[in-house]
């Protein structure tokens, strides 16, 4: 791949290593953001978002990590006190929920048991239960457990209801197939430094027409990021306010990568390199902590062996090695290691990754350490 600064193995989901013509563009001069050359960048950006969210939807573009992307999404459609059903089936899920009841949504709770995704059937039922929901929330790719749920499926069965899809696709977008239009999806956040191998700082949002109206009766406050104030200034190529206008040079450069190299393809190498490390995982004795359907193609979580203390094997990994893996969120804390195969990775970072874990567990089992 060329690149001669990559000294650490970053397996991490975000950020995700950055290729170098991407760092290249982030040190460039600035440029006027109320200017012509900065609305010729905004509007190629936004059209190529849109080819990767695979949708004709509008396409707004926040300066923010990701959770203000799914904070947007839930202030900008919702109301207080509105029934809201909150699928979760991890961190990830229960901190959407959190945000909605935050702003005073009066949210139902729809949990998986760890390792697995939200059963399509439950889905149905707390619906059919429930006719006063009127929206619900769901991560596509619960990045805590490593599960990927089948989004499809579940926004076919909201789709039956006459009810609000809001989805935080921010680990699943660009690497996973996400069919904005075709699925339904009302609302689709996402951010630059997971799939999009982009430093962090922007959050992409979609907005169906179904949302749109959501919006005109939404009452939950918010300022920074109306959603009529980003549309208004998208149309002149402009954000309301002043956006990280290094980030969109480098987002510039990743979406032609990305679209020269084309979705499917990227899909296809997320699926296989998943594989790949489920079973360099498993050669080494390490079992998968999502079940085999939920498995994430972008990130690997693995149970640890009894003896394996967590905290020392990241570490060792990181001091000895110059991997970086994480941990568990949560109350998975200490009982996984999670290998994320995000964006800009290749088969030798995963065979580097399980090789040193081979080592330092042996070398750990010939000196008794403490664990
Ligand atoms: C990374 C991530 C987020 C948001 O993270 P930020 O740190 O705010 O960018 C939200 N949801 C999922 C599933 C994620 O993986």
């Amino acid at each position: 791949m060329g690149d001669t600064q990559k000294p650490v193995n970053l397996r991490i989901p975000g950020p995700t290593p950055c290729p170098e013509e991407v760092r290249e563009a982030m040190s460039r001069q600035m440029i006027n953001h109320r200017g012509r050359e900065f609305s010729d960048l905004f509007s190629r950006v936004t059209r190529d978002l849109k080819a990767v969210f695979q949708t004709q939807n509008d396409l707004l573009i926040f300066t923010s990590s990701g959770t203000g992307g799914v904070e947007a999404a839930v202030v900008n459609t919702l109301s207080p006190k509105q029934r809201v059903l909150g699928l979760s089936c991890g961190y990830f899920g229960d901190r959407f929920a959190d945000i909605a009841v935050s702003y005073g949504a009066n949210v139902v709770r729809l949990r998986a048991p760890s390792g697995f995704g939200v059963d399509t059937d439950a889905v149905e039922s707390a619906l059919l239960r429930d006719p006063a929901i009127e929206a619900v929330l769901v991560v596509h790719n619960e990045t805590s457990t490593g599960v990927t749920q089948n989004l499809e499926a579940i926004a076919q069965i909201v789709k039956k209801f006459d009810v609000l899809l809001l989805v935080d696709a921010v680990s699943s977008m660009g690497a996973i197939p996400v069919k904005t239009d075709a699925w339904g999806l009302d609302v689709v956040v996402t951010a630059s430094q997971k799939g999009f191998n982009v430093p962090p700082g922007l959050a992409f949002v979609s907005v169906s027409e179904r949302a749109w109206q959501a919006h005109e009766r939404a009452r939950m406050s918010r300022f920074y990021f109306d959603f009529t104030n980003a549309k208004t200034s998208a149309l002149k190529g402009q954000t309301p306010w002043t956006p990280a206008v290094s980030n969109l040079f480098a987002l510039d450069v990743a979406l032609a990568k990305m679209l020269h190299e084309g979705l499917e393809g990227i899909y296809g190498k997320h699926r296989w390199i998943a594989s790949y490390t489920r079973e360099q995982a498993r050669r080494i004795g390490f079992r998968p902590f999502a079940e085999d359907r939920y498995a994430s193609p972008v990130i690997t979580s693995l149970e640890l062996p009894k003896d394996v203390h967590a905290k020392q094997l990241i570490h060792a990994l990181e001091d000895d090695y110059g991997i970086v893996i994480a941990g568990g969120q949560g109350e998975l804390e200490g009982k996984i290691i999670r290998v994320a195969h995000l964006g800009w990775v290749s088969t030798q970072e995963i065979d580097e990754t399980f090789e040193a874990i081979k080592k330092i567990l042996f070398s750990a089992k010939n000196k008794t350490v403490p664990t």
